[in-house]
């Protein structure tokens, strides 16, 4: 190539590609600005799953106008729950394994969709558990992208990647971050204008303990293998009545109406009659007529019955059969203890 760099013809004949991680925390913003300051086209990929909601990635890739891909996630994360190789962190959160699929599921849109390579917002020793080296390395050999994983925010401070290497990415032009420190961070964010984005921890429903509960209790009765009682722990209260029944009441009109939608044949669904009071779910129906007897007097408890010493309450069977009984509200501090 009369004795032009390859590198050089490379870059002259394309602008690289690069996919880059966006939760749209700060970290992965800045990634994304780091990566375009020197001249790549980058693209932004978020993973969609009853335990994280996209909507600050999505208002990240509103503000930052970059093109996002959004990946159906649920299988990946729920097979992780259950078996997690490397362990979970605080509460159920499978992280160390979690990014790696997440990694790994982003490499497999750079040859569908011609990226050079994936990157991520992960800053060496940020967490003390997820991020320290060794972890990074675990994180990188089980994505198995074969050194197309990018750390723009870390990159001087680890082993020069594939795109580094082959002139793709100028490493001159990456940053050295390491440690819990935000400042550099906050700086950063003034330069390249960034002003939305939110706290760093937070997001994710499998770091929360009481969600936890209510999902590890999920797990050892129903098991996670059915989508629709996973995402229906975002709605409502959740009691595990006596007799071992799964037991959800709405706790206002929006999780009423979701819970009406979100019934299967099979499901039994009781609501108050004379007053006001909640829709209350038992999905995979009742386990005894106890059970139904004690889900009555929680909707019942929980309707606006003032004096009443009876709620009328209409139950609808899981074989289509309905009845309207009177119940007696049971009180409060009678089924918090069954409260999850
Ligand atoms: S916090 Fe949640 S989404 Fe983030 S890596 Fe951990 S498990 Fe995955």
């Amino acid at each position: 190539m009369n004795g032009v760099p390859d590198q050089v013809v490379r870059s002259a004949a394309r602008c690289g590609r690069g996919l880059c991680l966006l939760s749209g925390g700060l970290d992965s913003q800045l990634a994304v600005c780091v990566l375009r300051e020197q001249g790549l086209h980058v693209e932004a990929v978020v993973f969609e799953s009853p335990f994280f909601k996209i909507e600050a990635a999505k208002r990240a890739a509103d503000q930052l106008k970059v093109v996002l891909h959004v990946v159906s996630f649920t299988e990946d994360i729920l097979s992780l729950v259950k078996h997690p190789p490397h362990g979970f962190g605080g509460a159920l959160n499978p992280c160390i394994d979690c990014h790696a699929r997440m990694i790994r599921r982003a490499g497999e849109l750079i040859g569908e969709k011609g990226f050079d390579f994936v990157a991520t917002g992960e800053v060496l020793n940020q967490r003390p558990m997820s991020q320290n080296r060794h972890s990074l390395g675990i994180v990188e050999k089980d994505a198995a992208l074969g050194g197309r994983l990018l750390r723009p925010l870390s990159a001087l401070l680890l082993e020069p990647t594939m795109p580094e290497q082959e002139g793709v990415v100028d490493r001159a032009r990456l940053l050295g971050l390491n440690g819990r420190s935000r400042k550099p961070q906050m700086e950063l964010a003034t330069k390249y204008g960034l002003r939305e984005y939110p706290s760093p921890a937070g997001g994710c429903l499998l770091t929360e303990k009481g969600f936890c509960r209510k999902l590890a209790d999920l797990q050892g009765h129903e098991g996670l293998d059915d989508e629709r009682l996973v995402r229906l722990l975002l709605c409502g209260r959740h009691f595990r009545l006596p007799g071992g029944t799964k037991c959800l009441a709405g706790r206002d009109a929006r999780d009423n109406a979701a819970l009406v939608q979100a019934r299967r044949e099979g499901d039994v669904l009781l609501h108050t009659v004379n007053v006001p009071g909640p829709t209350v779910l038992l999905p995979k129906g009742v386990a005894g007529e106890t059970d139904l007897a004690l889900a009555a007097g929680v909707c019942a408890g929980y309707g606006d019955h003032g004096d009443r010493k009876e709620v009328n309450v209409r139950i609808l069977r899981g074989d289509g059969s309905k009845e309207e009984r009177a119940v007696v509200p049971l009180p409060k501090e009678q089924f918090s203890g069954w409260m999850l």
